[in-house]
């Protein structure tokens, strides 16, 4: 995805300036079409540093531009999120993680789980992270 004038459009829209630097990051998640540890960004992102990317994604996550969660190795991940205005996590959704390529996938399809709190419990975000192994690992792996 080239970095178009859409992007810019949404990061204006949730009240972030479009910097290059954000552009870069931005466009990097969404090429990426699943969830980016900071580690997966550096790859990606050779032109910046951590510091750099990291002040973006804090910046991303004040503004409800991208979530994050812990994967199976309780590295934080980043994607972006869906909502295009006010955002209720009505984008949340169940993650799996490859313990044997350590990659993360979005299972955007599965119904999440009906959770019943107890009285008087808020719940704010949630996180599911199922582990297992993914079907290219698995093929590999026979
Ligand atoms: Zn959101
Ligand atoms: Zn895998
Ligand atoms: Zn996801």
């Amino acid at each position: 995805m080239e970095p178009t004038d859409d992007m810019t459009a949404n990061l204006e829209r949730k009240g972030v300036k479009p910097t290059a630097n954000r552009i870069l990051v931005l466009k990097a998640l969404a090429q990426a079409a699943r969830p980016m540890s900071m580690a997966d960004l550096q790859d990606k992102l050779p032109t910046m540093d951590k510091s750099s990317i990291f002040r973006v994604l804090t910046l991303f996550l004040e503004h409800d531009i991208v979530h994050s969660f812990e994967d199976g190795r309780g590295v934080l991940n980043y994607e972006l999120c869906t909502s295009e205005g006010v955002c209720n996590h009505s984008d949340t959704h169940i993650h799996f993680y490859c313990e044997s390529c350590q990659r993360s996938f979005c299972m955007e399809d599965i119904p999440l789980p009906d959770l019943s709190l107890a009285e008087g419990f808020t719940p704010h975000s949630f996180s599911f992270v199922v582990k297992g192994e993914c079907p290219e690992c698995r093929k590999k792996h026979g």
